[in-house]
């Protein structure tokens, strides 16, 4: 076998690579960026259509450029959360997809009776919130005749973007998620690895709508192609395959991804870890018939802040511009950044606050307002890491990836900030490398102790003990900014 390739559906992309068993790296990549629509302040919707016919042009891509040689199998790292309703007999999606930053269900969320909010954080290890899929399922069916139709017919299917890409990849044969997919729904009991029976009944959601659960090295179906079948065979939502990618598989060791939303998780071993700072406890990854949890703090806006600047109000024309322009100015000039576009998740869950700029002054520049936006996304790392020391978790070092660790400025000043080095490895998409390893794994190309080996060294950005002090005193600035963010 010469190649396996992964397939990362990602928010803004979808994407798919070819990696090369021996050479252990990817040869070939494939892009196609997916929509977003933001029909009313605070909700975000995407076409599910689109997302499947991207992914299948990418995945063709890919075959295409394998040519003559083998490929093993395709493995699957996805956005999570967002969630998407079908008829399971056409095939056809009933509403738009309801992304993982709409804020839409915040109200129901908030009116949830405290009961049921303590079995969610007991059972599922979320906090309530808009941000997980259960309450985006039942908005459907609260709001769309179309899809309580279906469910009276037992037609409808509701899952989020890996089951909805498997069923159509498989032709309809395959409706199945996986264990970190499904720890995202608040309907997943995170002890029994099974969606639970009392969730489901509160939020009114039939459990024969939902998928089955897989483990993350599970055989997920067969995808029809001009040569006969191709396994699919592993899979993660993206941040766990990151995790995986980042050959986090110990206790102790995390990441940070810097990609639309920024998120840290640390693997904390296998017991599920409760939070009591405001991070959730998920699945981290089910591997070789072993589970191991994760500690997740989520933040909804980070890389999205700098498409805003270039799309949303022109301060630049493209995301690299931001580095040169952030070390051209020697700080923000006072002026903090708060990326709160659709309220605040972890560790605040401040559906009501808003973004914002504070500090600034007849003397402030473009650079001291892009300076400002980078640095609000390393704040928010150092925001979540002390709550992760603060829940437990010793942190010695970080490993990063995701688009906007690209960013020289952005990693140095986050290692200042932390006081930690930096590791970046030379493969950014550690995302779809998780899903490669996944995908070897499943078909017994690679064993488990194998995976870290699989992960190159590519730079660490070393703490400056000189600034640690002035960091301190940026970040004292940012953590009022937030605090006005939220009052406002
Ligand atoms: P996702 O998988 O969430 O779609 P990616 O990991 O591809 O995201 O990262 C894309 C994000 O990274 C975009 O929001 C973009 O603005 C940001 N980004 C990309 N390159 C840079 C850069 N050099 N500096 C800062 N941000 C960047």
């Amino acid at each position: 076998m010469d190649y396996v390739i992964a397939l990362d559906a990602g928010t803004t992309s979808v994407r798919a690579f070819v990696y090369d068993l021996a050479a252990r790296r990817f040869v070939y990549r494939a892009q196609q960026e997916v929509g977003q629509s933001f029909p009313r302040a605070g909700w975000v919707e995407q076409d599910a259509e689109e997302i499947y016919y991207k992914a299948a042009y990418v995945l063709n891509d890919c075959l295409r450029f394998a040519g003559e040689k083998t490929v093993a199998g395709v493995g699957l790292a996805n956005q999570r959360e967002t969630t998407v309703l079908w008829d399971r007999e056409t095939g056809e999606p009933v509403c738009p997809a309801i992304g993982w930053q709409c804020r839409r269900t915040s109200d129901w969320c908030a009116a949830l009776d405290e009961g049921t909010k303590r079995l969610v954080t007991e059972r599922t290890g979320l906090v309530p919130d808009a941000y997980f899929s259960a309450s985006k399922i039942r908005w459907d069916l609260d709001h769309i005749p179309a899809a309580r139709s279906l469910l009276a017919r037992g037609r409808l299917c509701a899952g989020t973007v890996d089951s909805w890409l498997l069923f159509k990849l498989t032709q309809g044969r395959s409706f199945v998620t996986d264990v970190t997919n499904a720890s995202r729904t608040m309907l997943f009991n995170l002890h029994t690895l099974d969606w639970d029976n009392e969730l489901l009944a509160r939020f009114e959601i039939p459990r024969s709508i939902l998928p089955e659960v897989r483990a993350c090295d599970a055989r997920l179906g067969e995808m029809p192609t001009r040569d006969g079948f191709l396994p699919l065979a592993g899979l993660a939502g993206d941040q766990q395959a990151a995790l995986i990618g980042q050959g986090c598989l110990n206790a102790g060791e995390g990441k940070v991804t810097y990609g639309t939303g920024l998120f840290l998780l640390f693997n904390t071993g296998e017991a599920p870890l409760a939070s009591h700072s405001g991070l959730v406890t998920t699945v981290g990854f089910s591997l070789d018939g072993k589970t191991a949890y994760a500690l997740e703090g989520s933040a909804f806006h980070a890389g999205s802040a700098v498409q805003w600047l270039r799309d949303g109000v022109g301060l630049i024309v493209n995301a690299a511009e931001t580095e040169q322009l952030a070390a051209s100015v020697p700080d923000s000039g006072g002026v903090c950044f708060v990326p709160a576009f659709t309220g605040l998740g972890a560790p605040h869950w401040n559906a009501q606050a808003q973004a914002l700029f504070s500090g600034i002054t007849r003397g402030t520049t473009r650079a001291h307002l892009v300076r400002a936006v980078l640095e609000s996304i390393a704040f928010e790392a150092r925001e979540l890491a002390d709550c992760m020391r603060e829940d437990g978790v010793n942190i010695c070092a970080v490993r990063c990836d995701g688009g906007a660790s690209a960013n020289d400025f952005l990693m140095r000043f986050q290692a200042d900030l932390l006081n930690l080095a930096v590791d970046r490895p030379a493969e950014l998409e550690s995302t779809a490398l998780g899903a490669a390893m996944l995908c070897a794994l499943s078909l017994g190309l690679a064993d488990v102790g194998e995976l870290p080996s699989m992960r190159r060294a590519g730079q660490v950005f070393a703490p400056d003990p000189a600034l640690h002090a002035q960091r301190e005193r940026e970040y004292e600035a940012y953590r009022l900014a937030v605090r006005r963010a939220i009052l406002q």
